[in-house]
């Protein structure tokens, strides 16, 4: 599978998933055209539709489009053998079968609620899928799987809910606005009434110092040590006097005077 070919899937699947609520594995519901087609074709349904959608699948099909084929008869019993591989899905009509397209187009009615990827050959089948909001719509061209496009149903069904969403969040952020604006309020009242503070003088830090005045000069810091010094009693100073020339001195002290 070619590289655009499998961005175009991962897109058109990731727009269902969210704007649909599609999940993995994908229910891929399979009409009788298709399954002739892919027998003509010599496609391995289950092996090149996993392969194409990236991912794991259940391969559906009906009871009416089981019985639709076996009362063709026996020219389509390859195409029938193919169909019986997938698991057989309660479309109820079990009692009263309807035609192979009736029944997937009652399947997918009320905007596809059981979120089904169709896969069939059938023009007008594929017509009614478009038409219904979040449907997939799957078929075979020449071997290939090929999903459609989104159709316009699809898309503008998504775009008016993503629009009423916004919608919806603006209004929330409209209340959230209000109640913000109500806190405000409150806190600014509270403000007025316990913390409005008035401002009691220039700041200080954005004015100049005051030139101090020559005659009444204030005592430099110099002169105020001086006079802390001056009031403290005056201490001796010791002089340590090492000991060998105390005992020098000494010893010269003892000794009497020899007189000449
Ligand atoms: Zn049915």
């Amino acid at each position: 599978m070619k590289i655009t070919q499998k961005r175009k899937v991962n897109r058109y699947m990731s727009f269902f998933r969210n704007n649909y609520g599609f999940h993995v594995p994908y229910q891929v519901l399979i009409d009788g055209t298709f399954c002739l087609a892919a027998l003509e074709g010599q496609v391995r349904v289950g092996e090149q539709l996993s392969k194409y959608f990236q991912s794991e699948l259940k391969l559906l099909t009906t009871q009416c489009v089981i019985l639709e084929m076996e009362k063709i008869g026996p020219s389509i019993n390859g195409a029938l053998s193919i169909c019986k591989q997938f698991a057989v899905h309660k479309c109820g009509h079990e009692k009263k079968p309807v035609l192979a397209s009736k029944c997937l187009e009652s399947m997918i009615a009320d905007n596809n609620p059981n979120r089904y990827i169709i896969a069939t050959q059938d023009p007008s089948l594929r017509e009614v899928a478009r038409a219904v909001p979040g449907t997939p719509v799957l078929y075979l061209h020449i071997r290939s799987p090929t999903l459609e496009k989104p159709s316009q149903q699809s898309t503008e069904l998504a775009g008016a809910t993503i629009k009423s969403s916004i919608h919806d969040q603006g209004c929330t952020m409209e209340r959230l606005r209000q109640l913000k604006k109500q806190e405000l309020g409150s806190q600014t009242g509270e403000e007025k009434r316990f913390k409005r503070r008035k401002a009691k003088g220039p700041n200080p830090l954005s004015c100049k110092k005051k030139k101090k005045k020559i005659g009444t000069r204030e005592p430099s810091q110099k002169a105020l040590t001086s006079s802390v010094q001056a009031q403290r009693p005056k201490r001796r100073k010791r002089v340590k006097i090492a000991e060998h020339i105390r005992q020098e001195l000494a010893a010269r002290l003892n000794v009497p005077r020899t007189t000449d």
